[in-house]
This record gives structure tokens, C-alpha cells and sequence, in this order.
């Protein structure tokens, strides 16, 4: 069985500046409003027959979003930026273009890109660990979508 958590409705949401370094549209530093949708799959269990508590995996979902809203988006492992300095200040630079941006209006992330792509993955990935994590649910999977904004997002199933 699944359950659904629709991102808008159960507030899951942040908003955040990100870039698609070298993109020819998305290079600049742009935002969005996000918001993330949550299936988690799996076998009912427990005193009350849940898949797992709706309650638990918004509060999770909601803990990764607070670390990613009002701040800049940046992945750490990218190949297009070139990481000067991650200390106070983040200095980087991508081709001819050279930032410099407080650290704490940023949000580093062990990836390769922040497109909604990796950050579903990202998603995916944090929350299918934590939910099995000292937890007796049986969740065989956890499917995320991230919305740029309202009609398009990227779904990942792990
Ligand atoms: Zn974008």
C-alpha cells in the first residue's frame, strides 16, 4: 500500500535562489517556490495498520526543507564551479564569473547540480534513509517529486 502527501496542501514547501551553472536561461542565480510531493510505499504493520505515520514523514520532509528555504542553493559537487573558499564566505567562481556570498545565506549540498532532478534525489534519498532508521515500518519505497513551482517538477523512486 501508499500513502500520498501532496506537497502544497500538507505544506511542504520552501522557496530558494539557485543556478544551472552554463545553462544558456538557468545560469543566473534565479528562485523558486517549492514545494514536494511524498509517496511512501510499503507494507501496513503496526497497532493501528499504517503504512507509516503521515505525521512523521511531514515533520521530516518539513527538516529538510527549513535547511534549504531562504537560501542560496549550491552543490558541492558540481564540475562547473570552482570552489575558492567555503568558510564564512562561500568565494567560487563558474567560467568568467567570480561570487562571493555570506555562508550563511547558503545552503551547501553534496551534489552534483541543484536541478529539481538531483534535489528529488536528494529528497528520495534522505527520506527513505530516515524513515528506516530505527523504525519497525516496513517501507520497501519513497518516491518524490520536487516542484519548481506550480506544473513542473522531477519524481524519483528509491
Ligand atoms: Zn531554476
Amino acid at each position: 500500500m501508499k500513502i500520498v502527501i501532496n506537497g502544497i496542501h500538507a505544506n511542504l514547501r520552501f522557496s530558494a535562489a539557485h543556478m544551472i551553472p552554463c545553462h544558456q536561461f538557468c545560469g543566473g542565480i534565479h528562485g523558486h517556490s517549492y514545494h514536494v510531493d511524498v509517496h511512501v510505499e510499503g507494507e501496513r504493520s503496526g497497532e493501528f495498520g499504517f503504512v507509516v505515520d503521515f505525521k512523521k514523514v511531514k515533520d521530516l520532509t518539513r527538516d529538510i526543507c527549513k535547511n534549504l528555504d531562504h537560501k542560496l542553493l549550491i552543490p558541492l559537487n558540481s564540475n562547473e564551479i570552482e570552489f575558492k573558499n567555503i568558510e564564512d564566505s562561500l568565494e567560487f567562481s563558474i567560467g568568467e564569473k567570480e561570487y562571493k556570498i555570506p555562508a550563511e545565506d547558503c545552503s551547501l549540498l553534496p551534489l552534483r547540480s541543484t536541478s529539481a532532478e538531483d534535489m528529488a534525489e536528494y529528497f528520495a534519498e534522505k527520506l527513505y534513509n530516515s524513515l528506516n532508521e530505527e523504525s519497525d515500518d516496513k517501507i520497501t519505497s519513497v518516491q518524490v517529486c520536487v516542484n519548481e513551482g506550480i506544473g513542473q517538477g522531477a519524481y524519483f523512486e528509491r
